[in-house]
């Protein structure tokens, strides 16, 4: 196995199980390297600290696979790993409330760069480093025992690969894919997903707890459901008993399915309107007509992709938040979120004081909310915490 060293005193983290390595930290790389490769990792004096994925060229070089340096990479290694990650979400009776759900979470897991969701019967592979790419198909191998699968689908198409030197892909694995579009349960809801042509691997399920909670404040309330996509909030807000729903997206299609998954749980149409709009425009847009909602969700895509566009971020969430306040009287419920894995729950929550003083509104964070449980986070790795969210009451 090929050999890297690091700087001196660059191995502090490495030794808190962090998995990550950035290239500055990395003195020199012992033989030629192929993109993704096992190599040994070495503090400056010559201590064993871990096995790791290289991605020569990228910012971050190694990514850990293990940190029992006497451990092989090898099927073995991936059968554990990925079992570990199904027995997880088994302990937690994931299955119980959902049949969508994330079996294995990247770096949450022990794995980085690799990340399966399961629709039903359904895998869904996603792949975004070099080091996850270089052992596909030991990943997949793993996967297939450990459940009888219908099909395994790849939804490798993340941005992120071109960081690591790696093409998008996505595409049928093993066995066939439905007929017709996916129908999945989540906390009692039923929902429609696109494996092959959805966001992300299809869905959302990081959201099914905070969907959850919509659906037990939403009786008798007029509900605006900002950033939408296929109307899985405002299914929630439906069927906990909402006079209306207006879901709101950019995205066509988005809001296609949303009317398909209205109709498929039975939501009478006078309930809904789906409108293709942009979020921000549509806040200003209700402002200006002096509109009134009892319950606001604000989930917008990332606004903070970099630390360069952290200020321009930041004044996106503030701004969308803000315009909120301004529809919502008194006892009127804001959830707001932020998938952004740089702003935290800190900063977050200092946006929302911002954003409820400038619209002169007396605010209640009332609970703290974010990725379902099985979106896990590993104790090492705090960062696997991106989706954050926050239950506001206007109390004035
Ligand atoms: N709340 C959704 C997930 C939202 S993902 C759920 O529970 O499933 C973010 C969504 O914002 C995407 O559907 C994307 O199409 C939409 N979007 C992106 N930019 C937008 C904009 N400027 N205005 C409205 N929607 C936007």
């Amino acid at each position: 196995m090929n050999k890297v060293f690091l700087k001196a005193n660059r191995d502090k983290s490495l030794k808190q199980r962090h998995p990550w390595v950035y290239s500055g930290a990395v003195a020199r790389v012992e033989g030629q390297v192929e993109n993704g490769e096992t190599v040994e990792v070495y503090s400056h004096s010559g201590e064993p600290l871990a096995l790791a994925a290289i991605s020569p060229g990228s910012q971050l070089a190694l990514r850990v696979w293990s940190f029992e340096v006497n451990k092989a990479v090898d099927q073995k290694f991936f059968d554990d790993a990925l079992a570990a990650a199904y027995d997880l979400r088994q302990t937690l009776n994931i299955p119980r409330h959902t049949t969508a759900w994330r079996l294995c979470s990247s770096e949450g897991d022990n794995l980085p760069g690799v990340t399966v969701d399961v629709y039903n019967n359904y895998a869904v592979l996603q792949l975004t480093s070099a080091g996850a790419e270089f052992n596909k198909d030991l990943i997949i191998n793993s996967l297939k025992k450990l459940q009888n699968w219908a099909a395994i689908y790849e939804r490798s198409d993340a941005a992120v690969r071109k960081y690591e030197k790696l093409a998008p892909r996505s595409g049928l694995i093993c066995g066939k894919l439905p007929e017709d579009l996916l129908e999945i349960n989540e906390d009692g809801r039923k929902l429609y997903v696109d494996i092959v042509n959805g966001h992300k691997s299809g869905f959302y399920c990081d959201q099914r707890e905070s969907r959850t909670a919509v659906q037990k404040f939403a009786q008798g309330k007029s509900v605006l459901n900002l950033f939408s996509y296929t109307g899985g909030f405002g299914v929630a807000a439906a069927l906990g008993g909402a006079k209306h729903v207006i879901n709101v997206d950019t995205s066509a299609p988005a809001l296609a399915m949303a009317a398909k998954n209205f109709a498929l749980n039975d939501i009478a149409p006078e309930k809904y309107e789906n409108i293709e709009a942009d979020g921000f425009s549509f806040l200003r847009k209700c402002r200006g007509e002096r509109r009134k909602f009892d319950l606001i969700i604000l989930d917008p895509p990332k606004l903070v992709d970099s630390m360069r566009n952290m200020a321009k971020g930041c004044r996106a969430y503030k701004d969308a938040m803000l315009q909120a306040f301004h529809l919502l009287d008194k006892g009127g419920m804001l959830f707001t979120f932020s998938c952004s894995g740089l702003v935290t729950r800190e900063l977050f929550a200092k946006i929302a004081a911002d954003a409820a003083n400038d619209a002169h509104c007396d605010a209640r964070i009332v609970a703290d909310l974010g990725q379902g449980s099985d979106h896990a986070i590993s104790t090492a790795f705090p960062e696997a915490r991106y989706l954050k969210g926050l239950l506001i009451v206007r109390c004035n």
